[in-house]
C-alpha cells in the first residue's frame, strides 16, 4: 500500500458511505420502529452516520432469522470443506478491504490509522482464517466402550450466539467471537458497542459476499440497555459471548438465569500489573514495554498494563526512563499515519477518565508525567504517570481505562507478586527478571490468564486469553474457543 498522509486520509474518510442499517436475514434494514442514533467521531465531533437503533422486535427478527437458518442447515450441517473455503473468502475479503475497515475505525473510535491498517484489520482477518483452516483438521471422538457398542463423542453447534462487544478493539474482538462460532456451524447475531457500529456493518455485508448464507450472521446495532438486553434475555439464543465491563457482564448473568438458562462467556476488564524486579536485564526494553503497553490504544484495551511494581534496586533508572519515554508518545490526529496516541473514544469516556485525576491526588498520588492538561482539546488525554498512592487506592484498584499508569513501590519479590495480585481482576501481567527460577516461580504465582515474562502484550490467535476473578472465565482464542461454541454429544450404538 503506498504510504498516505493526514491529507489522504482527510480525502478519503469525506468520499466514505458508511452503511448504517442492521443486518438480518441477509440485508440491511432500517430498525421496524424507524428509530436512529448518531454515531461521532472522537477525532472532531463530527457526525458520522444516522444508524438504525434495534429494539427488541429487531433483535428478535435477527435471532429468529438466526434460528431458521441453523434449523435448515444450509451452514450448520454444510460440509467442513464447504464452511471452511467460504470463511477463507470472507478472510480474503477483509484483506482486500483493508482501507476501508481500517477508517472506518478510526474514524469511529478514534484508534491512530497506522494501528489499524497494522494491527486490527490483519488479526481480524487471521482470526477468521485461523478458524477456518481449522474446520477440516479437527476430529471428534471414539469413546473406549465394550467391543458390543460403538459410543461416539461429538461436537455439535449450539444453534444462535449472541455476541456483545465493546467498542475498544471492535472488529478483532468480534472476529474472535465470529471466527470459532462460525467455524463450528452455528449462527451468530452481533450486537457492537454504540460507539463502533461502522466496521461492524461493512464485515456482516463482506460475510455475506464470501457466501454465509442470509441469517447466519446479522448485525443488530443499538444500545446496550435495549439491544444487548433483548439478546441477552431472548429464548433462542444458546449462548452469549461477552465482551465488556464486569458490571455489564453480571447483567448478562441475570438475563440468562431470568430467561432460558443460556451459556454466557464473559472476557471482562483489568487492571493488568507489569512486575520489574531488581535483576531485570533490559531495563530500556521493560521501559518501552511498560509505556507501549498503557499508552497503545490510549490504554483503552481490556489487558492495559496499567499497574507497574517494581523492587527498589531497579526503581530510580526505570521511573526516568518511563518518563522520557512517555514524553516522547506522539499525541495527536487518529488520521495522521505518525500518531501513536490518539483521542478517547467519547466524551463520557473522557469524563470518566479524568475523573480519576482528582481521585488519585486525595489519595496522595503525584504525576511522575503527565496529569490533567488544561490545553488539551477534544477527548485527548495526556499520558500519564501516578506514584505515591497506596496499594488499596481507588486509582490502583480500578480500571481507569486511559493511558494513565499507577505505580506501587515493593520491598522485594514476594511483596511485588503479592501487590500484582492484590486486584480483583485478574487478566494479564508481566514479570521481567535475568533469573530464569525466579521468571517461573513468579509467573506461577501471578494470578492473570495470561502471563508474559520479559515482554509484554506478545499475543496471537493461537493461544487462549482471558482471565480469573472479575476479569471473567470466558477463553477467547486458540483451538479451545471451538469447545466454547459447541456442546458434547454422546452417541451409544449397540452392536450386538
Ligand atoms: P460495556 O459498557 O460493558 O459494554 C460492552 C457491550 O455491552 C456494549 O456492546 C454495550 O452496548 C453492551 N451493554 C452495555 N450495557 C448493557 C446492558 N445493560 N445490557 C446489555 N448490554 C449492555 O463495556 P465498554 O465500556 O464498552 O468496554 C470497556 C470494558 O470492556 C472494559 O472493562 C474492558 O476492560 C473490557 N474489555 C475486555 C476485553 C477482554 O477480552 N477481556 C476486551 C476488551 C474490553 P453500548 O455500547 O450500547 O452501551
Ligand atoms: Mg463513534
Amino acid at each position: 500500500m503506498p504510504s498516505l498522509t493526514t491529507a489522504d486520509w482527510i480525502a478519503r474518510a469525506a468520499a466514505l458511505s458508511p452503511r448504517r442499517d442492521a443486518f438480518i436475514g441477509g440485508r440491511f434494514v432500517p430498525a421496524a420502529s424507524g428509530a436512529r442514533f448518531v454515531t461521532t467521531s472522537p477525532r472532531d465531533g463530527s457526525a458520522l452516520a444516522e444508524i438504525a437503533s434495534c429494539d427488541t422486535e429487531d433483535v428478535d427478527r435477527a435471532v429468529r432469522s438466526a434460528h431458521t437458518a441453523f434449523l435448515a442447515g444450509d451452514w450448520s450441517e454444510a460440509d467442513p470443506a464447504h464452511r471452511k473455503a467460504v470463511l477463507l473468502r470472507f478472510a480474503d475479503l477483509i484483506d482486500e478491504h483493508t482501507e476501508e475497515l481500517a477508517l472506518l475505525e478510526t474514524l469511529d473510535v478514534g484508534k491512530p490509522i497506522g494501528d489499524t491498517l497494522a494491527v486490527d484489520v490483519p488479526k481480524t482477518a487471521r482470526a477468521i482464517r485461523w478458524y477456518a483452516e481449522a474446520i477440516d483438521k479437527t476430529y471428534d471422538e471414539i469413546a473406549p466402550a465394550p467391543r458390543s457398542a460403538l459410543a461416539l463423542v461429538t461436537r455439535e453447534p449450539l444453534g444462535v450466539i449472541g455476541a456483545v462487544v465493546p467498542w475498544n478493539y471492535p472488529l478483532m474482538i468480534a472476529s474472535w467471537k465470529l471466527g470459532p462460532a462460525l467455524a463450528t456451524g452455528n449462527s451468530v447475531v452481533l450486537k457492537p458497542a454504540e460507539d463502533s457500529t461502522l466496521s461492524a456493518l461493512l464485515l456482516a455485508e463482506l460475510g455475506s459476499r464470501a457466501g454465509l448464507p442470509d441469517g447466519v450472521f446479522n448485525v443488530v446495532p443499538g444500545f446496550g440497555a435495549v439491544a444487548g438486553q433483548a439478546l441477552g434475555r431472548h429464548e433462542l439464543v444458546a449462548k452469549i459471548a461477552f465482551t465488556g465491563s464486569p458490571a455489564v457482564g453480571r447483567e448478562f448473568l441475570r438475563y440468562a438465569a431470568d430467561s432460558n438458562g443460556k451459556q454466557v462467556a464473559l472476557e471482562l476488564g483489568g487492571k493488568s500489573p507489569q512486575v520489574v524486579l531488581d535483576d531485570c536485564k533490559d531495563v530500556a526494553a521493560a521501559s518501552s514495554a511498560v509505556t507501549w503497553g498503557i499508552y497503545y490504544n490510549a490504554g483503552q484495551t481490556c489487558n492495559a498494563g496499567s499497574l507497574l511494581v517494581t523492587t527498589p534496586r531497579v526503581r530510580e533508572e526505570l521511573l526516568e526512563r518511563i518518563a522520557s519515554d512517555t514524553k516522547a508518545f506522539t499525541v495527536g490526529d487518529p488520521l495522521d499515519p505518525a500518531t501513536q496516541v490518539g483521542p478517547l473514544v467519547s466524551a463520557k469516556q473522557h469524563e470518566r477518565v479524568t475523573s480519576y485525576f482528582p481521585i488519585a491526588e486525595s489519595e496522595g498520588g503525584r504525576y511522575v508525567v503527565g496529569g490533567p492538561d488544561p490545553e488539551a482539546s477534544g477527548t485527548y488525554v495526556a499520558p500519564t504517570v501516578i506514584d505515591g498512592v497506596a496499594a488499596d487506592a481507588r486509582v490502583a484498584q480500578e480500571e481507569v481505562f486511559g493511558p494513565v499508569l499507577v505505580h506501587l513501590a515493593a520491598r522485594d519479590t514476594e511483596e511485588a507478586v503479592a501487590l500484582a495480585n492484590g486486584t480483583r481482576y485478574g487478566l494479564a501481567a508481566s514479570v521481567w527478571t535475568g533469573d530464569v527460577s525466579t521468571a517461573h516461580r513468579v509467573a506461577r504465582k501471578l494470578r492473570a490468564g495470561t502471563v508474559w515474562v520479559n515482554t509484554f502484550d506478545a499475543s496471537d490467535v493461537i493461544t487462549p486469553f482471558g482471565g480469573f476473578g472479575d476479569s471473567g472465565s470466558g477463553r477467547d482464542k486458540s483451538l479451545h474457543a471451538l469447545d466454547a461454541y459447541t456442546a458434547l454429544k454422546t452417541t451409544w450404538i449397540n452392536l450386538a
